[in-house]
C-alpha cells in the first residue's frame, strides 16, 4: 500500500517534535499530527523557561516549541496542524483518523501530553507565566523571597510547597478541607518547616495582578468569609489528567490514565505503538525528560520498522 506511512505522531509538544526530529532524520518521512488548539503543547502556555538544556539566557516556551518545530521540518516532518479522532491500533497497518480523513501507519507513536488541572477562574490563564504556575521544578527559582502559595493538599502540593520553600519568604498551602489527603510523612515534613502556613477550609476565588499576580481572593467554604492574601506566586497542584482517552481499551493504563510501557524503552502492549512524554511520565513531568523519550520512541519504532523489512 504505497499511502502507508512508516510513522505518525501524535502529539507536538516536546516529545512530539523531538520523536518527529529523530525520525526525520533516521529517513522515516513521519507525519505529524500537531493537535489544533494545543499545537505546540504545554510550553505554549509559558513565558521563560530557564531550564531546558542549551539555552543559558533562558528561552520564552513558545519560541522552543517553535524552534522545535523548525527543526522537525527541516529535516522533512510533515505536520498536520488537526486533532486525530479515532485510532485503530491494532489493525494492519494501524489506522489514524481526522473524522471522515484516514491515514495509515506501519507505526504509531503517542505523545498526547497531560493537562494541569485548573482552578477554572478568569484570570488563571491570563496569568499563566505570570505568577500562575503548574510546576515548582519549572518555576520555583523566580521567587526567591517572595510570599507565594500552592494550592491543594495531596502529596504533589506538599513536595510542591517544601520545595518552594528554598527560596520562598513564606508558602501558603490554600486547602479546601481541614486536613492534608497527602501521606502522612510529608504532612510532618510540611508541618515541621517553619515558612510553611496553612490556609484550612479555603479555597482561592479569585486571582489579582494587571500584568504580574499580586495576590488571591480566599473564601472559607465554612462561613464564606472571603479574605484578601498578598502573594506575588500561585502554584496549582490539583492534579493533571493524561490525554489518553483517545486509546481507552486499545493501550494499556495505570489507575490515573497513564500509558503504561515497558520502561525503559517506550513500547506499549500493542507491537509498533510507542508513547513518550507527560502521557506516560507522571513522575518527573519536564520538558527535557518528554523530550529525551521522543528521542527514545523514534528510535525503538525505527528498530521496530528495520527488523520487519
Ligand atoms: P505536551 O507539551 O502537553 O504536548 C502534547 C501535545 O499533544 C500537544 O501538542 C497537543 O496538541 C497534542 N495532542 C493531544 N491530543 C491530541 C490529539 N487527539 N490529536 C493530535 N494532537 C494531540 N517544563 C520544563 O521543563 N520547564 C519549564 O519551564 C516548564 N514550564 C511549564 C509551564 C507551564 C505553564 C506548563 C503547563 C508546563 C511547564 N513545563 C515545563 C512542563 C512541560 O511543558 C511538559 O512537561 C512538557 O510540555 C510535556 O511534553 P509532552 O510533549 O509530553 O506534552
Amino acid at each position: 500500500m504505497s499511502d502507508v506511512r512508516n510513522v505518525i505522531i501524535i502529539g507536538s509538544g516536546p516529545a512530539g517534535y523531538t520523536a518527529a526530529v529523530y525520525a526525520a532524520r533516521g529517513d522515516l518521512k513521519p507525519l505529524v499530527f500537531e493537535g489544533s488548539v494545543t499545537a505546540g503543547g504545554a510550553l505554549m502556555n509559558t513565558t521563560d523557561v530557564e531550564n531546558f538544556p542549551g539555552f543559558p539566557d533562558g528561552i520564552m516556551g513558545p519560541d522552543l516549541m517553535d524552534n522545535l518545530r523548525k527543526q522537525a521540518e527541516r529535516f522533512g516532518a510533515e505536520l498536520i496542524t488537526d486533532d486525530v479522532t479515532e485510532v485503530d491500533l491494532n489493525a494492519d497497518p494501524k489506522i489514524v483518523k481526522v473524522g471522515d480523513d484516514v491515514y495509515r501507519a506501519r507505526t504509531v507513536i503517542v505523545a498526547t501530553g497531560s493537562g494541569y488541572r485548573e482552578l477554572g477562574l478568569p484570570d488563571e490563564q491570563r496569568l499563566s507565566g505570570r505568577g500562575v504556575s503548574w510546576c515548582a521544578t519549572c518555576d520555583g527559582f523566580f521567587f526567591r523571597e517572595q510570599d507565594i502559595a500552592v494550592v491543594g493538599g495531596g502529596d504533589t502540593a506538599m513536595e510542591e510547597a517544601i520545595f518552594l520553600t528554598k527560596f520562598a519568604r513564606t508558602v501558603t498551602v490554600v486547602h479546601r478541607r481541614g486536613e492534608l489527603r497527602a501521606s502522612k510523612i510529608m504532612q510532618d515534613r510540611a508541618f515541621a518547616n517553619e515558612k510553611i502556613r496553612f490556609q484550612w477550609d479555603s479555597e482561592v476565588t479569585a486571582i489579582h495582578g494587571d500584568d504580574r499576580v499580586n495576590g488571591v481572593t480566599l473564601r472559607n467554604v465554612k462561613t464564606g468569609e472571603e479574605n484578601r492574601l498578598d502573594i506575588t506566586g500561585l502554584f496549582i497542584a490539583i492534579g493533571h489528567d493524561p490525554r489518553s482517552e483517545l486509546f481507552a481499551g486499545q493501550l494499556e493504563t495505570d489507575p490515573d490514565g497513564y500509558l503504561l510501557v515497558d520502561a525503559p524503552t517506550t513500547k506499549t502492549k500493542v507491537p509498533g505503538v510507542f508513547a513518550c512524554g507527560d502521557v506516560v511520565d507522571h513522575v518527573y513531568r519536564q520538558a527535557i525528560t518528554a523530550a529525551g523519550t521522543g528521542c527514545s520512541a523514534a528510535i525503538d519504532a525505527e528498530r521496530w520498522l528495520q527488523d520487519r523489512d
